[in-house]
């Protein structure tokens, strides 16, 4: 074993013979698979793991069975340390010096950019559609365009990180001799501070000025940093003087950031912001078909409606819902049924599961099984089909959210509490009689409400 003992790819492949062989199959495919071996040296084995949550769920579960593992091929103690791909770390110039100069660079491509995260996996909705199109147009032709910076922004888990590994992806893909620097506004400072602390600052302005096309992921971190600024500020002007692309990400309009420097927002202001809003609902659902699929989960069409109708406001945690599921699923044996999903559904939004659902929400779920648009059920019409509509919607919101008469009628056009009620008493009383009403109320009921998980 010793020729090999400093190569972390032999070592690991060994250690995952031994796993593959010790657990069962699927729990092997879904948390060792994706796992990278990034470094070793005498006392620690760097692996590199998707996401946070995977993380969470390694060090939880497999921590000593892994480590075991390794121990077992190198027949010594060896700790075994994490990274997560998705922060898009970066090697910084230290980090690069300590490795073998010649082949650092195509290693470093290949570890930096989240190769999971592409434009053809990116699902396109009304929500991110423009960002899309300008982050594409970037990778084709970057520094060409006006769009210099591009910066896209919006709120969290909603795929900004995402976009910039595409761009950095489908620059790699299309074999060009780029020189792409990713990181995190987070790594950019850390690597300026032990720049300064190392005396070692004009190597770590060589580093990022070298880049052909400089993609830096949230970039809000950079508030009320100044010296950070500062350093960014020149990186920026020299790259964006030479033509070079830069590509940044914030969690909100970069002008409503406090504490950045007025010279880096006109900077900002020449290129082109783009925002990412949260998904609408079939923009969820084709996320969730993507995602169940790429994780070789086959799902009933209404559970994944199910999930999407619960789960909105960020995409990551969509992803780690079908991620649970498959871990419970491997974990206990259980089979992947309505159950399960909403056990893990549940649990995924604890406390926020009934505050989830709007009076929106459940106005366009009647509009969308009885087909009347939901326009004509908030509106002023009497005709009688609306009338019937308006009245199940109402009498729904009372029921599921507790929603007040008022609130509700506040959203109905506007209407009197004493409406509402009047409607409420209705809907209850031919629940009764009307089967048609009882099985649209009853069958919209269970689906949205909390009761029912
Ligand atoms: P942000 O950086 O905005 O917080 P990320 O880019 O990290 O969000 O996205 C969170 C997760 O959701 C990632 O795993 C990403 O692949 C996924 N994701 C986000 N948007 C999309 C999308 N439009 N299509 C497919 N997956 C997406
Ligand atoms: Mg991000």
């Amino acid at each position: 074993m010793d020729n090999i003992t400093l190569n972390p790819k032999t070592v690991w492949s060994e250690a995952k013979k031994v796993l593959a062989d010790e657990l069962p199959a699927r729990t092997f495919s879904t948390w060792f698979e994706p796992i990278l071996p990034i470094a070793i040296n005498d006392s620690e084995l760097v692996l590199e793991v998707p996401s946070q949550f995977f993380f969470e769920w390694i060090e939880n579960r497999y921590r000593d069975t892994i480590e075991m593992a390794v121990q077992e091929q190198l027949k010594k103690d060896i700790t075994v340390k994490y990274t997560i791909a998705t922060s898009g770390s970066v090697e910084s110039p230290a980090e690069q010096n300590a490795q073998n100069t010649n082949n650092s660079r195509k290693k470093y491509r290949k570890t930096v950019i989240n190769e999971n995260y592409t434009f053809s996996n990116y699902i396109e909705g009304a929500n991110n559609q423009f960002a899309k199109a300008a982050a594409l147009s970037v990778a084709e032709s970057p520094g060409e365009k006006s769009f210099n910076p591009l910066i896209v922004y919006g709120g969290v888990g909603l795929g900004k990180t995402h976009l910039l590994h595409a761009i950095g992806n489908s620059l790699l893909a299309n074999n060009n001799n780029y020189n792409i620097i990713c990181a995190s506004s987070e790594k950019f400072t850390l690597d300026f501070i032990s720049g300064i602390q190392k005396s070692k600052t004009i190597e770590f302005s060589k580093f990022y000025r070298r880049a052909d096309i400089l993609l830096i992921d949230d970039i809000q971190f950079f508030q009320g940093k100044e010296q950070t600024q500062e350093q960014f500020f020149h990186t920026f002007n020299e790259l964006y003087q030479t033509g070079k692309q830069i590509v940044l990400t914030a969690d909100r309009y970069p002008g409503d950031m406090k504490g950045l420097d007025d010279r880096l927002l006109s900077r900002f202001n020449s290129g082109l912001a783009v925002d990412i809003q949260p998904p609408d609902f079939e923009t969820r659902v084709a996320i969730l078909l993507e995602k169940a699929e790429q994780n070789g989960l086959s799902l009933p069409y209404a559970m994944i409606e199910f999930m999407a109708t619960h789960i909105k406001n960020n995409i990551r945690e969509l992803e780690s819902t079908i991620i649970r599921v498959l871990a419970y699923s491997s974990l206990t044996n259980m089979e992947i049924d309505e159950e399960l999903i909403k056990k893990v559904v549940k649990e995924r939004l604890g406390q926020r599961f009934v505050s989830e659902i709007t009076i929106e929400d459940i106005v366009r779920r009647v509009s969308e099984v009885i087909s009347i648009s939901e326009k004509h059920i908030v509106g002023k019409s009497r005709k009688m089909e609306y009338v019937e509509a308006r009245q199940m919607a109402a009498y729904l919101c009372r029921k599921i959210l507790g929603a007040s008469l008022s609130s509700i009628g506040m959203y109905f056009g506007g209407r009197d509490h004493t409406t509402i009620l009047h409607a409420c008493n209705n809907i209850t009383n031919k629940l009764k009689t009307d089967k048609r009403i009882k099985q649209i109320v009853n069958s919209i009921d269970s689906e949205l409400s909390a009761t029912t998980l």
